[in-house]
């Protein structure tokens, strides 16, 4: 899929609306439009990377920034200290629908205890 096509790449490009919790030059966060927690919030990088498949040792700057956000999102949204869960989908059998790495924050609300 080109990445002209992309609903994230869109989302940060903002071509299309979304509810935004954060950015910077690198990372984009926003609110997930079908939430399934209180909380639910979704962190791309704003480049078009398909999922960790197409992570190097390029990106871990670029990782290790966005995993340094989250804390401080969980702790904004009021769930550092209740607790959150950090998902990312990659691929058929991961459960990705969106092509375009991401990772979900989940929390407000004690959550199933079961990973797969
Ligand atoms: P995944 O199954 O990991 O690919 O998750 C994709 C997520 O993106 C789902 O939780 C969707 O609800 C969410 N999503 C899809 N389109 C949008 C959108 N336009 N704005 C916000 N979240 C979206
Ligand atoms: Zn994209």
């Amino acid at each position: 899929m080109p990445m002209s096509d992309c609903i994230f790449c869109k989302i940060a490009r903002r071509d299309i609306p979304s509810e935004i919790a954060y950015e910077d030059d690198e990372i984009l966060a926003f609110k997930d439009i079908q939430p399934l927690a209180p909380v639910h919030l979704v962190i791309i990088p704003k480049i078009h990377l398909r999922n960790l498949n197409d992570v190097t040792s390029e990106h871990e700057q670029l990782l290790g920034h966005l995993f340094g956000v989250i804390p401080r999102l969980a702790k904004e949204f009021g769930v550092a200290e209740t607790g959150y869960r950090v998902v990312t989908n990659n691929g058929t059998d991961g459960g990705q629908v969106v092509g375009h790495l991401h990772v979900h924050l989940l929390g407000g609300q004690a959550l199933n205890a079961a990973i797969g």
